[in-house]
């Protein structure tokens, strides 16, 4: 897909790297984009390979990697930019970064999905003067990404908000999916725990199945969190399994019932469909984030 355009801003690359795919796009932003490709997540060598074709056809002033991880963004670490330890078999330990730079011989900026995703959305999307502005994915896992006074957040190493431990409800016998801590966020409310629960996976569960009340008061009192430590003035969450339309509105009730009238702010208070929100560039959210980490300047 080639597209032309006016736009006379340096073509960058970005990738969104996923556990199962790789999407590759070359452009500037959501409206200029020049080529773009998908491909399976193989082997690291294959994969690289693959990806590092494309952008040499295309010529690139920078790439941006918005990857799964855990990642090393320490710039003072001899591993940094290096994916480390994952489930992922064959990536632990690569060093993602280094191979494109080393390759292309152009700047490479890595981040995890959810904060290129946080970046996209608060450059072209539903963060636009939203700030602190947090992006959580609720998929196969649960990651949450932040832009706070205009930077992606980062510290001692990058958020992990899908591994914050939340209170269990008394009537869930579930243990929890999470292979570290088995019923933190992600363990009782990604993917995963609705298919362990019900046999099924989310999509193919009704409506009105009880697991869904269970679901919202999960993601919920995790989004509470986040709202009670970092005062976001937006947060967006996508994902697949928000793919159930009664889940948004559902955590937005229980949002403003765990609250309990705390926070009052007119956000919480009065305009909840417009703090609790979708992504506004659906699921171009990760590679446009991808293209975004490259134009940034560090
Ligand atoms: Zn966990």
């Amino acid at each position: 897909m080639i597209r032309s355009s006016a736009v006379a801003a340096p073509c960058v690359g970005g990738i969104e790297a996923g556990g199962a795919k790789f999407v590759c796009a070359v452009g500037t932003g959501p409206h200029d984009i020049r080529a773009e490709t998908c491909f399976p997540t193989t082997s690291p060598d294959e994969t690289v390979g693959r990806a590092v074709d494309f952008f040499r056809a295309h010529g690139v002033t920078a790439v941006g990697i918005a990857s799964f991880g855990p990642l090393d963004l320490d710039a003072s670490s001899p591993t940094a930019g290096f994916i480390t330890d994952t489930p992922k078999p064959g990536w632990s330990r690569v060093d993602i970064a280094g191979a494109f730079r080393r390759a292309l011989a152009v700047r490479v900026v890595l981040d995890t999905d959810v904060n290129g995703a946080a970046l996209a959305e608060s450059r072209w999307g539903a963060g636009v003067a939203r700030d602190p502005l947090v992006y959580f994915t609720i998929g196969t896992g649960i990651g949450g990404g932040a832009i706070v006074g205009g930077r992606r957040l980062h510290g001692l190493i990058h958020p992990e908000m899908g591994h914050m431990r939340i209170p269990r409800d008394p009537a869930d016998a579930f243990a929890g999916a999470c292979p570290f801590h088995g019923d933190c966020l992600e363990g009782l409310a990604a993917g995963p725990a609705i298919r362990a629960r019900r046999g099924l996976p989310g999509e193919a569960l009704a409506v009105d199945d009880p697991v869904w009340a269970l679901e919202a008061r999960y993601l919920a009192l995790g989004l509470v969190n986040v709202v009670t430590v970092l005062s976001p003035r937006r947060i967006v969450v996508g994902g697949g399994v928000m793919r159930q339309p009664s889940l948004l509105g559902r955590v937005r009730e229980q949002v403003q019932a765990i609250l309990a009238g705390y926070v009052r702010a007119p956000a919480v208070v009065d305009t909840i469909e417009e703090f609790i929100v979708p992504p506004a560039l659906g699921e171009r959210a990760g590679v446009l984030g991808a293209l975004a980490l490259a134009q940034e300047r560090e």
